[in-house]
């Protein structure tokens, strides 16, 4: 998390989740009851997250963190993931490059 600090990523609080799920049932139905919803741990801005503190698994998706590097695009075991273009030129700034 502190890599995404240094990335300087921003994007606009109020634009859409610019990461969309095709059903938004299978990250637990699916993901998490045959690969442990491996989005957890492949996204390395710990964007997704898996919340069972109010009992009933959750698929929790923290859009703000993301770097747009695709790889939950390519990597979801059941494909359902697309990365779309975010709103206002948002994502991370790296002003030495
Ligand atoms: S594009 Fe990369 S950083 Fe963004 S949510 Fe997907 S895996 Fe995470």
């Amino acid at each position: 998390m502190s890599s995404v600090f240094l990335s300087n990523t921003n994007h606009e609080e109020s634009q859409p989740c610019h990461l969309k799920l095709k059903d938004a049932s299978i990250p637990i139905k699916v993901n998490l009851a045959r690969y442990d919803e491996p989005a957890q741990r492949y996204c390395p801005a710990g964007v997704y997250e898996v919340d069972s503190t109010e009992g009933e698994p959750k698929f929790v998706i923290n859009a703000q963190n993301c770097v747009h590097c695709k790889t939950c695009d390519i990597k979801d075991p059941s494909q359902n993931i697309t990365w779309v273009t975010p709103e206002g030129a948002g994502g991370p700034n790296y002003p030495n490059m």
